[in-house]
């Protein structure tokens, strides 16, 4: 039985850790959560975003499934996501966007996978108040960061038979910061004959993506733009109701969906669970549990292929109750 340390989170987190929960015990997965309040509500019962025995779990289990959870508006609050990135060096975030079944958008066999750079960038949080009418924040690229992503792009590629990565940059602009990054994309290319590279500016790959999206396979790009591509990744498949995510260091791995707590809907059971429930496959996968993982996509594809069961995000009234109810009697 693997044990893996389960995020409640904060605004539709519980609702969408309970869908995943119950899938999981329909098909009697051989995976036993230890469950954590963690966030918002923690923290003002107990005074930390994240409790002491949270951290014991995970350094016990090294495998996190964590629903979204909110950071504190205020100051000196950083968030459990970045907390969670640095602590544990989980530097490899991806991001595998694919069209679903019956999920209608303007776009159609939608496959590309975004590799971003989870650790450096602008989210270093170094920001430098230089007058009254005057910030300075600073983006930090480092070889060592830069290497390691960009190898766990080609190595990906080479694992899962795919055939291009792609570089997205601005180093027309940020010559020595997204420059080294290039560069150090060019470096490593060569020691990856068979697969076929190219590279974009940020700007371009935008709307490459809306025009050609065909063009992209795996993509690699530093912090900042994998936030917003994965999101305007999402816009492709159907919304940010069903992008899943796997965070990786070479110790611990943490998997979640990769939409926030949606506060707009927190509470009233209106949350398309899909993306946790993605992210949780790909948590089975990497613990090398392919069947159950099989099993769930092929029921929540049905469901979605039928489409008689759909939540308000993709155009239907179900709730997240009846979708999961939905899915597990497919499972059966
Ligand atoms: P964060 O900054 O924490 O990433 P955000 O401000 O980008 O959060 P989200 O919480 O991701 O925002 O929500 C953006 C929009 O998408 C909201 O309108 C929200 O209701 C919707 N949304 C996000 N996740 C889901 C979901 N699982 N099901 C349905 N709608 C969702």
């Amino acid at each position: 039985m693997t044990k893996v340390t389960l995020f409640k989170g904060d605004g539709i987190g519980p609702e969408i850790c309970e869908s995943v929960v119950r899938i999981f015990d329909a098909l009697k997965v051989d995976v036993e959560f230890e469950p954590f309040e963690v966030g918002e509500a923690e923290y003002y019962r107990n005074g930390a975003l994240i409790p002491n025995a949270a951290f014991d779990s995970i350094e016990r289990n090294k495998i996190i499934l964590k629903a979204p959870i909110t950071t504190p508006i205020g100051k000196g609050f950083r968030s459990c996501n970045v907390q969670l990135r640095e602590k544990y060096d989980l530097y490899t975030n991806i991001r595998p966007a694919k069209s679903l079944p019956n999920v209608k958008t303007p776009f159609e066999n939608i496959d590309m996978v975004i590799f971003r750079e989870n650790t450096e960038d602008l989210y270093v949080g170094i920001e430098e108040k230089i007058d009254e009418n005057t910030v300075h924040a600073t983006k930090v690229i480092t070889r060592k960061c830069s290497e390691r992503i960009i190898r766990a792009a080609f190595n990906y590629a080479v694992k899962n038979n795919r055939k291009k990565v792609s570089c997205i940059h601005k180093a027309n602009i940020l010559k020595m910061s997204d420059g080294l990054f290039l560069s150090i994309f060019n470096e490593i290319k060569e020691e990856y004959p068979t697969i076929e590279t190219d590279v974009y500016i940020v700007d371009n790959a935008c709307m490459q993506m809306v025009m050609h999206p065909e063009k992209f396979d795996v993509m690699v790009m530093p912090n900042l733009y994998g936030d917003i591509l994965s999101d305007l990744s999402s816009g492709l498949i159907g919304g940010l109701g069903f992008l899943p995510s796997a965070n990786l260091g070479d110790e611990v791995a943490m998997f979640e969906a990769v939409h926030g707590s949606a506060p707009d809907i927190a509470g009233k059971n209106l949350a398309n669970p899909t993306a946790l429930l993605l992210s949780a496959c790909m948590m089975l996968e990497y613990i090398g549990k392919e069947e159950p993982a099989k099993q769930i996509r092929s029921a929540l594809f049905e469901v979605l292929e039928e489409g008689t069961v759909r939540t308000r995000d993709c155009g239907g009234t179900a709730t997240t109750t009846e979708f999961t109810d939905a899915i597990i009697e497919k499972l059966n």
